[in-house]
């Protein structure tokens, strides 16, 4: 039977995200992403065989844009696609795993809209659109947020009084899940360990960041909560701050509730920590040059990670390694370092050569000889989602 191939999309509010994943072969057949939509400069751009391609399309509408897709798609899969996995950021309690969309789930996902104001009614535009144009297609979401389903309660229960979390789901939840288990999965298989009997600590650190602890293969704690600004400082958002800071805002400078969300998850972070950039590049290369501000957003980075991984150590009965992935972990030799130099207190140390050349998509281990596991894995959040729809599809 020849490798079976799956669409994967990711909608935003103006975007489409998309990837067509082979079982079998790494690279995608066919990625790329449509932007702008809805405004006079839309336009696709999408990567095939090494060549890039764009194509304006003026107004178009995540519809549109997804029909333009389609001859592309279907002519790479070459009559082997077999379903569509959607990317969905919440699915709150009740999706505990991936699931097959039919009337009944997109009305649940759209009950948990109120949780992800932002992000689920754009998902379900493209799950829309796409089951319109794709009827004859099975559809499958996979959830940001099921994979942490396994937290145990004291660790998702937030201290506040009880019907807050009964009637209106105000509890931890964390994102990022797809990632933390595609590399928790990879890290186990690189160091010879089963799944289900391991133990590790995963810094996914993107524009978003989090960090996590997974048992056996399970989601025991996470930084990230009821929305994606809880835990560590990420690229514009501020991660954990006084809960009073609001009210504080709100008080002594007269800030609408709209502005402190904007400051708090938009202005913040790397970006507001430096006045320069959210981009850890531009900041790394700022502080060679003594920028102050890139140096202290640095440094700020570093330890509230190390102190949020070390927190997490609280979920693990030992440590098999410590996994670091995301665009930053994947490529910053500094911030791996900086961030493991305040964890010697578990022991942690680095081999500084290794860890300098994996970069750019290499994968490896980068711990120094006789100190604790530390690996480099890059993520592939749309590889896992296709592998959750392929595995739907076969239960
Ligand atoms: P997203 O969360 O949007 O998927 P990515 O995982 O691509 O984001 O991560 C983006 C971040 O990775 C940016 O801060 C970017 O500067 C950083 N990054 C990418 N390459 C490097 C590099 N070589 N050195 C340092 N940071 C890098």
């Amino acid at each position: 039977m020849p490798a079976r191939n799956i669409l994967v999309i990711n909608c935003g509010s103006s975007s489409i995200k998309f990837a067509l994943v082979n079982e079998e072969h790494e690279p995608f057949a066919l990625s790329g992403m449509a932007e702008r939509l809805g405004d006079a400069d839309a336009q696709v751009h999408w990567q095939q065989d090494g060549h890039k391609h764009s194509l304006p399309l003026p107004y178009a509408d995540h519809s549109v844009a997804l029909a333009q897709l389609l001859p592309l798609v279907e002519a790479a899969a070459d009559g082997q696609l077999l379903g569509i996995g959607h990317r969905v950021v919440h699915g709150g309690e009740h999706f505990t795993a991936a699931c097959a969309l039919d009337h009944s789930t997109i009305a649940a996902i759209r009950a948990t809209a109120p949780l992800a104001p932002l992000h689920n009614p754009a998902n379900l535009l493209g799950i829309e659109a796409a089951m319109s144009l794709f009827p004859s297609l099975p559809h499958v979401a996979v959830f940001d947020t099921a994979f942490h389903q396994t937290l145990p309660e004291h660790a998702y229960r937030y201290a506040l009084p009880e019907p807050l979390y009964r009637e209106h789901g105000v509890r931890r939840y964390g994102f990022h899940g797809t990632s933390h288990r595609f590399v928790s999965q990879r890290g186990a298989e690189m160091s010879g360990l089963a799944l289900n009997a391991s133990s590790w600590l995963v810094a996914h650190l993107g524009n978003g960041c989090s960090t996590c602890a997974i048992v056996d293969g399970q989601s025991r704690d996470t930084s990230m909560g009821l929305t994606p600004l809880e835990g560590v400082v990420m690229g514009t958002r501020s991660g954990d701050v006084d809960p009073n800071m609001h009210s504080h805002l709100a008080r002594t400078l007269g800030w609408s509730l709209q502005q402190i969300e904007t400051l708090l998850n938009k202005e913040s972070g790397l970006l507001g920590l430096s006045a320069l950039s959210n981009d850890m590049r531009t900041l790394e290369q700022a502080r060679e040059q003594g920028h102050v501000g890139a140096t202290l957003a640095i440094e700020v980075f570093c330890y509230r990670l190390a102190k949020s991984l070390a927190a997490m150590t609280c979920a693990l009965p030992r440590l098999d390694g410590l996994i670091f992935t995301g665009g930053i972990g994947e490529n910053s030799a500094l911030i791996r370092s900086k961030t493991v130099s305040h964890l010697q207190l578990f022991n942690l140390r680095l081999d500084e050569t290794a860890n300098a050349s994996t970069v750019r998509g290499s994968a490896g281990p980068i711990n120094a000889h006789g100190h604790p596991r530390v690996l480099v894995i890059p993520t592939n959040e749309e590889r896992q989602i296709a592998l959750d729809t392929l595995a739907l599809l076969e239960a």
